[in-house]
């Protein structure tokens, strides 16, 4: 049976999650069970989500003080500590510097990774759907990939945690090929699971003390879920942070839809242990989810052209918050494509061709401003009322 810790933990006060981490750890089975992750001298790769590097302490990013606890309590196991991300945009070490995490590593003497340098072409004959992959050396050369996600809504996915944090550990631009090929939520969540199965992605700690909600997955608002996950079933994980957030069942995101019908990990709720506090008394009733209800009819639409028009949001301006700096086309997998540059009182603002735009949102989630939103079809927010 699949086990995750759940603990409240109400602000990003060093001692107070270090202290929940150490807990988590001995409810999951005390040094015995993490010796059977951490083995001696273990190569341990610490995963943050460092999505964009242009805030520190941001809701989208997994906190600096979460990221020096974490390192706090896994050094007591293994001295052998690295970590690193791919932004989506950016430089990874300046990204680093930015968020806060550099100085921390710098404290611990943790050495960061360059996922967009360092990366090797991997071949993968168990996936479902992606049988190679470029991933980066040192998230496939370690002996334990740890994962740091935070809990965020997302606009293609729905949800982002344990299982999309890893999408980070494909390199700079090779990631956009990804979504040019998965083009729908259903081939998008496959690769993301075979990705986790080449990786073998050993352990998530999730921070979830500071969560997103609304226009996710960078620009969306803070809100204070005041709760850190633990357990070494990354899909057990999201689905216990899925069902606090609101989600009626897991299996209502792609990504855990896709790992309950290919019987990866544990998305149903009954047969996870949850250990800690209620899962119960932490559910909150009114967290922006992207789409609430009816997600039927969402993931059918990704994969048909018809419903497309209909279900599907759509990357939406607001011209006031615009720069006219141009990243948005800049990290378009239809590059020229899709994504026109017109001016439009006195300024130049893009322009989007639905027709030919795959509805990945990676404008929404790399726009510096936050000045693309995705808009809800008119048929979706009559359903989700
Ligand atoms: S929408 Fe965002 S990314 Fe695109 S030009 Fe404007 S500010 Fe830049
Ligand atoms: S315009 Fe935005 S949503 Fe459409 S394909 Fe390009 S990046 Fe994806």
């Amino acid at each position: 049976m699949s086990k995750v810790f759940l603990s409240k933990c109400a602000n990003y006060d060093l001692k107070q999650i270090e202290d929940t981490i150490r807990k988590g750890f001995l409810a999951l089975g005390g040094d015995e069970y993490i010796r059977t992750i951490i083995k001696k001298n273990s190569k341990v790769l610490l995963k943050p989500n460092m999505i964009i590097g242009d805030k520190r302490a941001s809701p989208a990013i997994t906190h600096y003080i979460f990221f020096e606890a974490v390192i706090r309590v896994i050094r007591d196991y293994s001295e052998n500590i690295s970590y690193g991300d791919s932004p989506g945009f950016g430089e990874v070490f300046k990204s680093a510097q930015t968020l806060g995490l550099q100085e921390v590593a710098d404290k611990y003497d943790v050495k960061l990774e360059n996922f967009n340098k360092e990366y090797l072409t991997i071949s993968y004959k168990d996936g479902i759907l992606c049988k190679s992959f470029d991933v980066a050396k040192a998230a496939y050369e370690c002996d334990v990939l740890i994962t740091l996600p935070k809990i965020k809504t997302h606009s293609f996915m729905l949800f982002t945690g344990a299982v999309k944090n890893q999408f980070g550990c494909i390199p700079g631009v090779k990631k956009t090929q990804f979504h040019a090929r998965m083009q729908n939520a259903e081939n998008f969540a496959k690769m993301l699971l075979d990705l986790n199965g080449l990786l073998k992605t050993s352990f998530s700690i999730m921070d979830g003390i500071i969560a997103m909600e609304g226009n996710g997955p960078k620009n969306g608002d803070p809100y204070n879920l005041n709760c850190i996950l633990m357990g070494d079933d990354i899909v057990a994980i999201d689905s216990v942070a899925t069902k606090l957030i609101g989600y009626k069942n897991p299996v209502d995101t792609p990504v855990l839809k896709e790992a309950s019908k290919y019987g990866i990990g544990e998305t149903d709720i009954e047969k996870i242990e949850i250990l800690g506090d209620s899962l119960h008394d932490l559910m909150v009733s009114d967290f922006k989810l992207f789409i609430k209800k009816h997600t039927a009819f969402f993931y059918i639409a990704t994969r048909n052209s018809v419903f497309k028009k209909v279900f599907i949001p759509r990357p939406k301006l607001i011209p006031e918050k615009c720069i006219s700096c141009r990243r948005c086309n800049e990290v378009c997998p239809k590059k020229d494509e899709v994504i026109k540059f017109v001016s439009k009182n006195g300024k130049i603002i893009p322009n989007w061709n639905m027709n030919k735009c795959i509805t990945c949102f990676c404008c929404q989630e790399l726009c510096p401003t936050g000045a693309i939103y995705a808009k809800q079809s008119l048929v979706q927010e009559l359903l989700d009322r």
